[in-house]
Order: C-alpha cells, then sequence, then structure tokens
C-alpha cells in the first residue's frame, strides 16, 4: 500500500477531498493509505503567495511533499465573484484579514456586494489538485462550478462560502446539498475524480507487484 498525504490544513476541505477519494466504489480504497496534516501538527505552513490557484497549489504539495517524504495531494481553491472583477480569488480563505474568520469573509463578501442585483452576482468555486512526490508534479486537475452570491445564508452543510453560493441547476446553496450532491457537481468533485483517474494510472504497476 502507497502511503498518500492529504496536505491540508482547512478541516472542511479534508473532510472533503477524503469523502471524494476513498468514496466505496473506488479501487483506490485498496492501493493507499491516506494520511492527514492533523497527524503532523508541528510542521510549518508554506507561504502561500502564488498569484494563482495553480501555483499556491504546487507550491504546498512540493513544500508537504518534502517534509513527509510521501507523496502529497494539495488542492488550492477560492470564490471568484464578477461583480468583484474576480475576488477574493486567491486570497478566499483570507478576505476579510490574515486571521480572517469564516464568517468575517463571508460577511465582506456580503458587504461588498451591497446593491449588485441579482442577476449580476455570478460567481464561481475554481479548483487546482496537484500531486507532488516532492521532485515533480505527478499529477494536475481543475475543476469548476458556477453560481450566484445571496445575502442571506442559506444551510449548515458544507464551510467558508458555502451558505451564500447559490447553484442554479439544484436551486440550493452549497451548505444546504448533502456531501453526496455537493462532490458530484463542485470544483473539488470534478477536480479530485480527475486527478484519481490520473492517480490508478501511475499506481497500476504497483497493484500488480
Ligand atoms: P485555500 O486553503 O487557500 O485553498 O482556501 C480556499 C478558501 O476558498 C477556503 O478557505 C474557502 O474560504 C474558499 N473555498 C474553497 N472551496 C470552497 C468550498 O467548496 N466551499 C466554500 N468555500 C470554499
Amino acid at each position: 500500500m502507497r502511503e498518500i498525504l492529504l496536505a491540508t490544513n482547512n478541516p472542511g476541505k479534508a473532510k472533503e477531498m477524503f469523502e471524494i477519494l476513498s468514496s466505496s466504489a473506488s479501487p483506490l480504497s485498496t492501493l493507499i493509505w491516506w494520511r492527514f496534516l492533523s497527524d503532523f501538527p508541528t510542521w510549518p505552513q508554506p507561504i502561500e503567495d502564488g498569484d494563482t490557484f495553480e501555483a499556491n497549489a504546487v507550491l504546498k504539495a512540493h513544500h508537504y511533499a518534502r517534509l513527509s517524504g510521501l507523496w502529497t495531494i494539495a488542492d488550492d481553491s477560492g470564490l471568484e465573484v464578477d461583480a468583484l472583477d474576480g475576488e477574493p480569488g486567491v486570497r478566499s480563505s483570507r478576505y476579510a484579514g490574515d486571521s480572517a474568520d469564516t464568517v468575517a469573509n463571508n460577511t465582506l463578501l456580503v458587504k461588498r456586494l451591497a446593491g449588485v442585483p441579482a442577476e449580476r452576482r455570478t460567481a464561481r468555486f475554481r479548483c487546482v489538485c496537484v500531486l507532488s512526490d516532492g521532485d515533480n508534479i505527478l499529477a494536475r486537475a481543475r475543476g469548476t462550478i458556477e453560481g450566484r452570491i445571496i445575502d442571506e445564508p442559506r444551510g449548515s452543510k458544507g464551510f467558508g462560502y458555502d451558505p451564500h453560493f447559490w447553484v442554479e441547476q439544484s436551486g440550493l446553496t452549497a451548505a444546504e446539498m448533502s456531501p453526496e450532491q455537493k462532490h458530484a457537481i463542485s470544483h473539488r468533485g470534478q477536480a479530485l475524480r480527475r486527478l484519481k483517474d490520473k492517480l490508478l494510472e501511475l499506481l497500476r504497476p504497483e497493484a500488480v507487484e
């Protein structure tokens, strides 16, 4: 079995990454022993100073792969709001300040969109996932989901901006969806399923050893 580290300090993301990658239908479950950053609480975090989700995902994957000596998957993701010229973007987790929490970020988002009509509140979540062995990028994949920002939060599942992110095709916010519903259409679900296919290709030789 190969140990692979899921490198995120965000508990909401760690839960989703694990659920998507270890779904019961996945042949990966017999090949991989998943490890989490919560097992290594003393490791320093990298400075996420990339200008793109891609750059930050690569930076995090390499950082934790080098610290752990394990193949490592990192996800960088965030919200782009058209009426805010793509903000909060790569600053999604710290929109209201470096130590901002979810409530502060969501409050600022709603404030910045005050007076913007519903039809101009289009937005998307983007996700880039990267698998690193410490020296090389072994695989990378992307995903996107379109939605609209609403003022009043709805739902209590998910994390981050989910209660304000309304998805037309389901008529629900991401926080009103069950985990299965969200993963089936989310940016993270799309990116990780694509990464999973690439990972299976890489692990096929190990499976027959
Ligand atoms: P990262 O750890 O720098 O990738 O932070 C991503 C940030 O984007 C999170 O802290 C959330 O604020 C936001 N975000 C990313 N994906 C989601 C999602 O699926 N739901 C809600 N917020 C998300």
